[in-house]
């Protein structure tokens, strides 16, 4: 039980570092597809999301609004920034 500290990745849009990102631990031991996405802001506050695999080691990082799934609980966040892309 608790959270764990992901590992520190680089921004895909500045290169600038996303750290200090923590996640609940079940939300990956218990997740039903991995990797798991989690959303995420790099130090100059772009919105991307993180790939976390079931040792909590980051394996990809994806600016947010490139992210197509459909499933996702982050869906909400990804498809507003869908519509911007879509005008
Ligand atoms: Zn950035």
């Amino acid at each position: 039980m608790g959270k764990k500290k992901l590992n520190t990745v680089p921004c895909p849009i500045c290169d600038g570092s996303i750290d200090g990102i923590a996640v609940e631990e079940e939300s990956i031991t218990e997740a039903k597809r991995i990797p798991v996405l989690v959303p995420a802001k790099c130090s100059n506050g772009h919105q991307v999301i993180l790939f976390v695999d079931k040792k909590f080691t980051v394996r990809d990082v994806e600016a947010a609004g490139k992210v197509v799934d459909e499933d996702s609980d982050e869906g909400s966040v990804n498809k507003a920034l869908k519509w911007m892309d879509g005008f």
